[in-house]
């Protein structure tokens, strides 16, 4: 079971394979594994004393950046990664990154963006669409309608607590207008915007 990872020299955290969503463009759609992991299926969720004790074994300082994302979206386990940075935080300098699909709050049943608050350094949000019929449409998400709005609320709301807050989208079949128009409702977040390039298989 693979619960830590490196890509790129950084280090990846894999707490879940839950998601609400089903994107078109998911990494999960296109093999078992990244980076040096030879699969991040996992047969069950490590408990966070797990992953801490994984954690422990790496030394912490030669990586530039901690980044929780995996096969899965991280926030369906918010405490557990929440309690992780925490103890990352007391033993290293390292920077923390959370990878997330931006749905915290509507996974969680409640407002989130607070509990960041002094533990993560960046949160990368991917946006995808601009409307929420479009997002829906590429994401399948099983919040529906209710998706888009909530993550850019949330991404308003985590600008608060955290260093860094990007908004993404994957450049695969999008047009121009499309990418503009993603970038104009970032900027109204207040958040950065960045174009990520579409993996192929
Ligand atoms: S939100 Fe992320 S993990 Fe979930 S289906 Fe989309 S790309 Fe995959």
């Amino acid at each position: 079971m693979t619960i830590t990872y490196t890509l790129g020299g950084k280090l990846y955290v894999n707490l879940t394979n839950r998601c609400p969503n089903a994107c078109d463009f998911c990494l999960r759609t296109h093999g078992p594994g990244v980076g040096d992991a030879e699969s991040l299926w996992l047969d069950r969720e490590p408990t966070r004393d797990e992953i801490w004790e994984d954690l422990s074994k790496r030394d912490l300082n030669a990586y530039p950046e901690l980044v929780f994302c995996g096969y899965g979206e991280p926030t369906c386990r918010l405490e557990d990664m929440l309690w992780l940075c925490g103890k990352v935080r007391q033993a290293s300098h390292i920077s923390i990154r959370v990878n997330t699909n931006g749905l915290s709050d509507l996974i969680n049943g409640r407002k989130t963006a607070s509990e960041f608050d002094g533990l993560v350094d960046i949160i990368s949000i991917s946006l995808n669409a601009s409307t929420p019929e479009k997002y829906q449409e590429l994401c399948h998400s099983q919040f529906g309608l209710d998706a888009l709005p909530a993550i850019l609320s949330f991404t308003r709301q985590v600008s608060v607590y955290v260093p860094q807050v990007v908004l993404s989208v994957v450049d695969k079949d999008m047009s121009q207008k499309e990418i503009a128009e993603c970038e104009r409702l970032a900027r109204q977040t207040g958040a950065l915007f960045r174009i990520r390039a579409y993996i192929e298989d």
